[in-house]
């Protein structure tokens, strides 16, 4: 595995260790690639603090690599918002963590406002979501550790009319009305509905009607939903804010165990007596914040069939899957 950190270093700060002819420059930043060996990578570290606009890591593997990865790790490059939970999907919070959101369930179909047109995409709040030609692909191959759901959208623009009975807001206000003796609907009612109070419960109803404006089933996408059994993350996958800021004091990590960090520094390892042996596994611990989701791993066999079907959509980096016996990193 060859890895390299590329930096966008303030281009006043990046002077101070890099040539004015070494990688490129961007708003104002100067974009260098490193090898964690390079001498200059600690002292990218001990910048000024803000000089650091940005990091990503870049891992290449050679074809024996991959060959001999047991395990990938799906990074899907579009994400996208309102998630599912702002658009009106069901979910069940009852046993949610108050922390940091871990283990609320999907109840309803997920409805969405907008899908973006690509392969495979996924929400900020974690839900995956393939384009038609993607979810055949994946009928066919008969791959395991998952479901196919339907998609939903919320139509568009709501315009009314309002039917007050059909709110709860509404139905208050309509009640109200009828103990003061007046008629519903009549010119009196309209006329008293929009002061003080009522106002604001005439708006509310509006809003309720408007949040259940019917959903029509978008057979252009599809969400995946994992069923397999979640995997252990292994103790040897860090986690944190940056290669110089491992979040020591868990910002980022939530006190009762779900989440595990910002995002892996590292390949990420898993349990192998944790895996169920399906296609597609979802991490039983979650990174991220502020919504921490699951991290998705592949079969050696789906990840092949998602590079050659979803393009540039995704990658799947190699991952490695531990006995934890073998188990030689620190604790997380
Ligand atoms: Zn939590």
């Amino acid at each position: 595995m060859r890895e390299v950190f590329e930096f966008r270093i303030e281009a006043e700060a990046a002077r101070l260790l890099f040539r004015p002819d070494e990688g490129r420059i961007e708003a104002g930043a100067r974009v260098v690639a490193i090898a964690a060996s390079d001498p200059r990578f600690a002292r990218v570290g001990a910048l000024a603090p803000g000089a650091l606009r940005g990091w990503t890591v870049r891992r290449t593997f050679t074809d024996a690599e991959r060959a001999a990865a047991e395990i990938f790790h799906l990074e899907i490059r579009r994400r996208f918002g309102p998630s599912g939970g702002a658009c009106g999907t069901a979910y069940d919070a009852a046993r949610a963590c108050p922390l940091c959101g871990a283990g609320r369930r999907q109840i309803g179909t997920l409805v969405l406002r907008h899908v973006p047109d690509a392969p495979i995409a996924q929400t900020f709040a974690g839900e995956i979501v393939v384009s038609a030609a993607l979810a055949e692909r994946l009928v066919a191959g008969r791959f395991t550790g998952f479901e196919m759901k339907p998609v939903a959208r919320r139509a568009p623009d709501y315009r009314g009319p309002l039917r007050l009975e059909s709110v709860p807001s509404g139905r208050r206000l309509l009640d109200r009305a009828r103990a003061l003796g007046i008629a519903p609907h009549s010119y009196e009612f309209m006329l008293w509905s929009q002061i003080g109070e009522r106002c604001d419960l005439a708006r509310a109803a509006w809003e309720e009607a408007s949040r259940e404006r019917p959903t029509i089933e978008d057979s252009r996408f599809r969400q995946i939903v994992p069923t397999s059994r979640p995997v252990e993350v292994h103790a040897s996958t860090r986690f944190g804010v940056s290669p110089f800021d491992l979040d020591e004091e868990g910002r980022h990590r939530c006190d009762r165990g779900h989440a595990l960090g910002l995002r892996a520094l590292s390949p990420i390892a898993i349990e192998r007596d944790s895996h169920d042996g399906s296609d597609l596994v979802a991490t039983r611990r979650f990174a991220g914040w502020p919504e921490p989701t699951p991290l998705i791993l592949l079969s050696p066999r789906l990840a092949d069939a998602l590079r050659t079907t979803a393009g540039k959509g995704c990658t799947t980096v190699p991952g490695a899957d531990v006995h934890p016996a073998h188990s030689t990193g620190a604790s997380v």
